[in-house]
């Protein structure tokens, strides 16, 4: 048995990147082999074993052939004669199609597919016709788009519009696409991955939502904002939607199967976008009803992150909004919501039903005045 590694880890050591988790790949021996050597099977559909001690992932060689639409009509052929180069170009992009022997870092790179070049030339580039049936692969190239900031080569931009053409891309199951778009979006340059993605006419089937809200491309400046500003994944999600209507966020949200976190932060900033920008222009009462309709006494933290998303959408925004004063508003607003003691008021009245009306108008004071000592009334 020879064992060689293979795929994104190689890639990612000749960039110069640090390298998280290694992918091997072993070539002539059969999984009886493999457990006798104490490697532990892991993989459901095809075989895959993981080191007795280092835990990482070693796969046995394998060819694999198209059987059914969608991403999971596969059928994987592994056997002791399946070769190094046949494993190969069953892979997506020439850059994660080389490998190394095991044994020997300084071995020279096995490279039949010109992968060691286009990572010189920043291209991705797909290995062989056979990418056309796995959709999934489009999400990835839009990914390390966004991760590396690589063009895609003509001939695969074309191959994977052919596929969009074709209907695959309606096949993936949210589960992948989140997956895979969650992890494109906390790359440097998330714009670039649905850039690509439009580019092959994949956006307007994963998510027409986005494609629709303007005629020369969805705003992506809000997110590349988010981005710079290096926001959470919930954040950068709620500046990918900022500028939707609420509702198609919703929609948008449920299909995608997007987290919690993610979906209510989204749908709060497509809802309050316009009265955060425009908190400049807010009174005390208006103020206060903003902490209160996003529930900011009880989630600060979401608070302060929405705040920090209407920072990207204004950032983000052509021309950009000056939301400096605006921010500061509403974050003293904010402050002082909180700091009104709520216990103690009601303690004051006699009856339960004054309260509602006392806490908002000593809210409203508490605000008016944070607003004056700040300045900003
Ligand atoms: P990352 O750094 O994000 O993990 P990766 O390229 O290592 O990127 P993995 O999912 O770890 O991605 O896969 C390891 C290798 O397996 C890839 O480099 C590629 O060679 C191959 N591979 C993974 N998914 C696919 C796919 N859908 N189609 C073809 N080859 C794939
Ligand atoms: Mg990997």
């Amino acid at each position: 048995m020879k064992i060689y590694q293979v795929g994104g880890s190689l890639r990612d050591e000749l960039l110069g990147l640090p390298v998280a988790d290694r992918d091997w790949v072993v070539v002539g021996a059969s999984p009886q082999q493999m457990i006798d050597a104490g490697y532990r099977p892991v993989g459901r559909d095809f075989p895959v074993f993981l080191h007795p001690r280092t835990h990482e992932e070693y796969a046995l060689a394998r060819t694999e052939r198209k059987t059914a639409p969608g991403y999971t009509g596969f059928v994987f052929h592994s056997a002791p004669d399946v070769t190094l180069e046949e494993d190969l170009l069953r892979r997506d992009f020439t850059i994660n199609a080389m490998a190394r022997d095991a044994d020997d870092a300084a071995a020279p790179i096995i490279d039949p597919h010109g992968g060691r070049a286009d990572l010189a030339a920043r291209v991705l580039r797909h290995v062989s016709p056979a990418f056309a049936e796995d959709p999934v692969r489009i999400l990835r190239g839009a990914r390390f788009a966004a991760r590396f900031g690589f063009a895609v080569a003509p001939e695969t931009l074309a191959l994977m519009r052919r596929m969009t053409g074709a209907g695959e891309v309606d096949a993936l199951v949210a589960e992948r696409v989140w997956q895979e778009l969650s992890r494109g979006l906390m790359y440097a340059n998330p714009q670039a991955m649905f850039e690509l993605l439009e580019r092959c006419g994949a956006l307007g089937r994963i998510i027409p939502e986005i494609t629709q809200t303007a005629p020369d491309g969805p705003p992506m400046r809000p997110l590349t904002m988010a981005a710079r500003h290096g926001m959470t994944l919930a954040q950068r999600y709620a500046a990918l939607c900022a500028w939707l209507a609420p509702a198609a966020v919703k929609v948008m949200s449920e299909r995608l199967r997007a987290p919690a976190e993610c979906r209510e932060l989204a749908l709060l900033a497509a809802r309050q976008r316009d009265a955060l920008l425009h908190a400049g222009h807010l009174d005390a009462a208006q103020l206060a009803e903003l902490v209160r309709v996003t529930d900011g006494l009880r989630q600060p933290g979401r608070f302060r992150s929405l705040v920090q998303v209407v920072g990207a959408v204004a950032e983000g925004a052509c021309p950009p909004v000056d939301y400096g004063r605006a921010k500061a508003r509403v974050l003293a607003a904010f402050q002082a919501f909180r700091n009104v003691d709520a216990g103690r008021i009601a303690a004051t009245l006699a009856a339960p039903a004054q309260i509602p009306d006392a806490l908002r108008q000593a809210r409203e004071s508490a605000v008016a005045a944070a607003l004056e000592e700040a300045g900003l009334l």
